[in-house]
């Protein structure tokens, strides 16, 4: 204790501010002394089971870490910290925070969610989710070394293309095809294979923009083709191409405006005129699809959308879609069409920069075998079972739903079950909604904080175990039900729900 202290002759309660002082300091000292070792800690047994599981090098840095938090935090005199020492249990509890920082840094921060968006091919939260055949085929090609490029029969290298082009044919029509990493890396591969340094005619009411970063003029460019626009953006005619083809022509080109739709006095060309043309003209004739679906739509009373049959069949020579919007399988482009533009494209050597790898072949071939099954295609597909759910089975789910959330909010917010409409989404179809039924909820809160509410709100169904993604609208957050397949996981985690 100081000495200063028996000269000390200040009122008393002076006094006591001054012993507290004292025995701060003295506590502080014995703190700094006695702050745990990292040997200390490591051969505690409280942290053995995680370093058990992430290591010993993980443990132990963390420790370290923690350890010169805590000192930090004692010389900087930070009251909670002198308390958290004093203590009794206190060694179990900072073994405890290690335990709980390390298990948070091996935490995947890519983790399952609810889409209750009202969009079911949702880009940003990662599209289609795949049948249990294609998660058990993948499984297996990850597991194991496989014949991705090797011909079993001659011993010698094969072609990985090999193992779903016949599959992918049978369903298109088509003569050949190849799989690349995206849509986006077809069009790239297919521009660049068949057009650089060459003119591109495409309709100005197809220089379409989807999404994130694809533009069709951007992507002419990457691709080193010179973009010819031909007709206005509501009308192009067939004499527009014709009049555009030219020395420097590489390819016509024909772009499914995905996201949007022009209506009124309205005219472009189909696809058979086009392919007509440039059999005559001797140049080739790409369509990309964007969705491509592999079915007709309209028999799960979805709205039609041109199918990749359909286009091969009107003569496209080549045409490019996505493996993960409307066909429901991983995330890939297909390219499919006359055999010797395909292997034009493959021996691009792009091409080997954007190959798939064994283990999306492995879904992809398994979802498109999932279509040989056409009567239960919608049953074994996830991402056609939640487009072609009907309203009916939407509003059970609704019914099963509502008075737990309703509970949950009670006195937050009002819960209704309303009338929605969602989206196919990924630019499919925008204007073709499908009937649903949504939870609408609207927070209670005072004039002028309803925004302020809503945020926090949603923030809150987003700071679940398994987030729940809705929309705004209207002051209001929606949760549209389409895609609610598990409802005890949903109902199970709202206890959770933060104030
Ligand atoms: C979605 C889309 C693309 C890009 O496909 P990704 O699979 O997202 O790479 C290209 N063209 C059209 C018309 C599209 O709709």
């Amino acid at each position: 204790m100081d000495n200063t202290y028996n000269y000390y002759s200040a009122p008393s309660h002076d006094i006591s501010i001054f012993t507290a002082y004292s025995i701060r300091r003295y506590k502080l000292k014995n703190h700094l002394q006695n702050l745990p070792s990292i040997d200390k800690l490591l051969q505690s047994g409280s942290l053995s089971s995680q370093i058990d599981k992430f290591g010993h090098k993980s443990v132990k840095d963390e420790a370290r870490c923690q350890i010169d938090n805590l000192r930090e935090s004692l010389l900087q005199k930070e009251d909670s910290a002198l308390t958290w020492m004093s203590k009794p249990d206190f060694l179990e509890e900072f073994c405890q925070q290690i335990s709980k920082a390390v298990r948070a840094q091996f935490s995947s921060t890519l983790i399952p969610v609810f889409n209750l968006t009202g969009t079911v091919v949702h880009t940003n939260l990662g599209r289609s989710s795949l049948p249990a055949e294609a998660v058990e085929s993948m499984v297996t090609a990850a597991t194991h070394a496989t014949n991705l490029e090797y011909d079993l029969l001659s011993g010698k290298r094969g072609d990985r293309d090999s193992h779903l082009e016949r599959a992918i044919c049978e369903m298109t029509g088509a003569e050949a095809a190849t799989v690349v990493n995206n849509n986006a890396a077809a069009v790239l591969l297919v521009l660049n294979t068949l057009a650089m340094n060459k003119e591109v005619i495409i309709s100005r009411g197809e220089l379409v923009e989807i999404g994130g970063a694809f533009r069709i003029p951007d992507v002419m460019e990457s691709a080193h083709c010179t973009l010819r626009e031909i007709g206005t953006t509501n009308r192009t005619h067939l004499k527009d191409y014709a009049a555009a083809i030219n020395s420097d022509t590489g390819l016509l080109m024909k772009v499914h405006t995905s996201n949007y739709e022009i209506r009124g006095f309205t005219s472009s060309v189909p696809e058979s005129d086009l392919s007509e043309l440039s059999k005559e003209r001797g140049i080739p004739f790409v369509s990309d699809l964007g969705s491509g679906s592999l079915v007709d739509l309209r028999q799960f009373d979805l709205p039609y959308e041109p199918t990749v049959k359909d286009t091969v069949d009107m003569g496209a020579d080549l045409v490019t879609f996505s493996g993960d919007k409307l066909l429901g399988g991983p995330q890939s482009g297909i390219i499919v069409g006359k055999r010797e533009l395909i292997e034009r494209v493959k021996s691009n050597p792009l091409k080997r920069a954007l190959r798939v790898d064994k283990i999306t072949l492995a879904a992809l071939l398994a979802v498109i075998n999932i279509y040989k099954d056409p009567d239960r295609l919608e049953a074994r597909l996830p991402m056609l079972a939640d487009l072609a759910r009907p309203a009916a089975a939407i509003e059970e789910v609704a019914a099963k739903v509502i008075a737990t959330v309703s509970e949950r909010l009670a006195g937050k917010a009002l819960v209704t079950v309303q009338a929605c409409k969602s989206q196919i989404g990924s630019g499919a179809l925008p204007l073709d909604l499908l009937e649903s039924r949504a939870l609408c909820i609207t927070p209670i809160a005072e004039k002028g904080k309803t925004d302020e509410a809503l945020q926090r709100l949603s923030l809150a169904f987003r700071a679940l175990p398994k987030p729940v993604i809705g929309r705004v609208s209207d002051g209001r957050l929606l949760f549209d039900l389409r895609c609610l397949r598990n409802v005890d996981d949903f109902l199970g985690q709202l206890d959770s729900l933060a104030d």
